[in-house]
């Protein structure tokens, strides 16, 4: 994955006529830029609305939200990587806040969902990060090192090489409060050293990408840090415009 990276987590939002409208004025927008790697990430049923409108737009990559770490069977409203990938998606989001803090989800399980992508095919990106009370009291670190390791730990090196890890601060999703540059990119050096030491030299190149109330003001500053490897957006990206506008940042 060549960064830098602009994701668009649409999280429960646009149904397929909405997708359709939303990609028909992101295309008269201009579209994604020469040099980004541009992922959009609806609901899995607006998936197939969006591939369509793309077109010959084969530069924009589709992903979804969440995935069951099982092939397939007896999982009663679930999705599978394979299908994801039979479907059209090249990504898949693994562990993002939402998932483990409102609907639960474990670092075992997010290590089961990472093998599963890759096993299918799909690019797994992991997304780490730390609640207000965990910084707080210090815990950053340890908090995004826990679930890293968990996520990655089913992986080989080959693999890790070609992950997308998201760190997003669990106080700064959906919030209007965003981390520092700064901030942002010590948390990135951590998981960056991190991910050399497991999976080698060329886990160096891997994208982090920040997370956290991203928007049109924020995001240049943002990737002006070079530890900052692209942008994983929810709320800001469910306006074409203003997303143009980031993809512009
Ligand atoms: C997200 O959903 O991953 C996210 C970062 O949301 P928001 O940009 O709305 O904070």
């Amino acid at each position: 994955m060549r960064a830098p990276v602009f994701a668009a987590n649409w999280k429960m939002n646009l149904g397929p006529r909405e997708a359709a409208a939303y990609m028909e004025r992101f295309l008269a927008e201009g579209g994604s830029r020469r040099g980004h790697t541009v992922a959009f990430f609806p609901p899995a049923l607006s998936l197939a609305a969006v591939k369509e409108a793309l077109g010959e737009h084969s530069d924009v990559l589709l992903g979804v939200q969440n995935i069951h770490w099982e092939d397939k069977g007896a999982f009663t409203g679930e999705l599978s990587a394979r299908m994801a990938a039979d479907a059209g998606a090249a990504l898949c989001l693994v562990g993002h806040s939402e998932r483990r803090h409102v609907f639960g989800e474990r670092d075992e399980e997010c290590g089961r969902k990472c093998v599963a992508a890759v096993r299918a095919g799909l690019v797994p990106v992991l997304c780490v990060g730390e609640t207000l009370d965990e910084r707080e009291s210090g815990q950053t670190r340890d908090i995004v090192l826990r679930q890293l390791r968990a996520g990655i730990g089913g992986l080989t090196a080959d693999d890790v090489a070609n992950l997308v890890v998201a760190y997003e601060p669990v106080w700064a999703i959906g919030t209007g409060r965003t981390a520092t540059p700064g901030d942002a990119s010590a948390v990135h050096v951590v998981i960056r050293d991190e991910l050399a030491r497991t999976g080698g030299e060329r886990a160096r190149g891997v994208p982090i990408v920040y997370g956290g109330s991203v928007n049109a003001a924020n995001a240049e500053a943002l990737l002006a840090e070079p530890e900052v490897g692209g942008l994983l957006v929810g709320g800001a990206s469910l306006d074409p415009v203003t997303w143009s506008a980031i993809l512009r940042a």
